[in-house]
């Protein structure tokens, strides 16, 4: 169930309610109320310690897969993975980083961004 924070606009008090959420975009949903009724808040982020949070096991405690498998750490989450014929969006990072070079080498000289040479590579791609 999401985590939604609310503050209220009279005293600034900050609280966290959970709700599914059909509840939350329901068309009567009312918001929690304090002095009067409380706004979405939302925490801004700290930047300096987003790759931490990333890198760290922080994202995989309590993490369950679909069938009830234990993924609770970096590395029961790649056993699963592997063990399963699973994979994540990191697995094609070299990948993708090899098929820009080979994009970037096919268009050398030109501008993806011109017309004609957009119109131009359509072409050739027409001629085959
Ligand atoms: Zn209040």
């Amino acid at each position: 169930m999401p985590t939604y924070t609310f503050k209220c606009p009279t005293c600034g008090l900050v609280r966290d309610e959970f709700l599914p959420l059909a509840v939350y975009t329901a068309p009567d949903f009312a918001p929690p109320a304090c002095h009067a009724p409380m706004e979405r808040f939302f925490t801004p982020p700290d930047p300096a310690r987003a790759l931490d949070y990333l890198i760290s096991e922080t994202i995989y405690e309590g993490l369950q897969a679909p069938d009830g498998a234990d993924i609770s750490t970096r590395a029961k989450h790649r056993a699963y993975m592997r063990d399963n014929n699973l994979t994540t969006i990191d697995d094609f990072s070299e990948t993708w980083k090899r098929a820009a070079r080979e994009r970037e080498a096919s268009m050398a000289g030109q501008d993806a961004s011109r017309v004609r040479d957009i119109v131009d590579a359509v072409n050739r791609l027409e001629r085959g």
